[in-house]
C-alpha cells in the first residue's frame, strides 16, 4: 500500500524561485487523504532548513524531517561512515553548514581525510587543486550529486557533476555519489521512516535521476514534464525503462491518489 510520496523539488515543485502552478494546492490535498510527503533534491546549496523556509515562503508547509536535500544526506552519509574525519569541502554553502551542524569537523588544509564536493559557483582552480592532492593522496571522495546540468532561470549551468568529474579524471578515483539515482539519499528517508520501497512513489522531472533511481531500487515512478526531461524523450525509451506515470505536472497529483 502506498503510504508516502518521495517529491522532487526543482523542475517538479518549482522552477528557480517560482512555484509550479497548483502544486502547493496538490501536495496540501494528498496530505489531507493521509499520504506522507517527503522533498528530494539533488541540491547542495542550502541546509534543510533553508530550502524548507523556501517552500513555507512558497505556500508549502514543510517540516525539517520532511526535507532530504544532498546537502544534509551527504553530511549525514559522512557522520555514519567517517565521524572522526577531517573534511575539505567545495561548495556554496549549504553542504559546509550542514557538515558543521553535525558537529563533524571541516578543514582548509589538503591533507583532509575526506573530500566532499557539490555545487560551488566561487569554484577556483587553487580549490580543485587542494581537492585534487587530498584524493590523490588516498582521501575519500564523496560528492553530493553526479548532475551535468544544473537548470537555473538565466540558462544551464554546469552541474556539481562536473566538478567531480574533473576530479575523477585527474585522480582516476570514482566518487561515492549520494543523491540520485544513486540510492543513499532515498535509502536514508527509508531507514528513518521505516517504510519499504513498495510503500513509496518518486515523482520527479528528471529522467537521469529521478528515473533512474526509481528503476534501481525498483520503486514506482511518476515523472512530471514540468521540468527537464521531455515527452519526446519519454516515448524513445523501452518500455520496460519508462516511468509507471506521466504527469503534466505535480498538480496531477491527486488523481494518482485514491
Ligand atoms: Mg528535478
Amino acid at each position: 500500500m502506498l503510504k508516502a510520496i518521495l517529491l522532487d523539488l526543482d523542475g517538479t515543485v518549482y522552477r528557480g524561485s517560482r512555484v509550479i502552478a497548483g502544486v502547493p494546492q496538490a501536495i496540501a490535498e494528498v496530505r489531507k487523504r493521509g499520504m506522507k510527503i517527503f522533498f528530494i533534491s539533488n541540491a547542495s546549496m542550502r541546509t534543510r532548513g533553508e530550502q524548507a523556509e523556501k517552500l513555507k515562503k512558497m505556500g508549502i508547509v514543510c517540516d525539517i524531517r520532511e526535507m532530504y536535500n544532498t546537502a544534509y544526506a551527504t553530511a549525514s552519509y559522512i557522520k555514519h561512515h567517517h565521524p572522526n574525519s577531517s573534511i575539505y569541502v567545495i561548495s556554496e554553502g549549504g553542504l559546509k553548514k550542514e557538515i558543521e551542524l553535525l558537529g563533524l569537523k571541516t578543514t582548509e588544509s589538503e591533507n583532509a581525510d575526506v573530500v566532499a564536493t557539490g555545487l560551488d559557483p566561487d569554484i577556483n582552480f587553487e580549490k580543485l587543486v587542494k581537492a585534487f592532492r587530498a584524493i590523490y593522496n588516498g582521501a575519500i571522495f564523496i560528492t553530493s550529486n553526479a548532475d551535468r546540468i544544473y537548470p537555473t532561470e538565466k540558462g544551464l549551468l554546469p552541474g556539481s557533476g562536473c566538478i567531480a568529474a574533473f576530479l575523477e579524471y585527474g585522480t582516476r578515483k570514482k566518487p561515492i555519489i549520494i543523491g540520485k539515482p544513486s540510492p543513499h539519499l532515498i535509502e536514508a528517508i527509508l531507514d528513518d521512516n521505516n517504510l519499504k520501497r513498495s510503500e513509496v512513489l518518486i515523482v520527479g522531472d528528471n529522467y537521469e535521476t529521478d528515473l533512474h533511481a526509481a528503476k534501481k531500487m525498483k520503486i514506482k515512478c511518476a515523472l512530471v514534464l514540468s521540468g527537464i526531461t521531455k515527452k519526446e524523450e519519454i516515448d524513445k525509451i523501452p518500455k520496460k525503462d519508462r516511468p509507471d506515470f506521466i504527469l503534466k505536472s505535480a498538480a496531477e497529483l491527486p488523481n494518482l491518489i485514491i
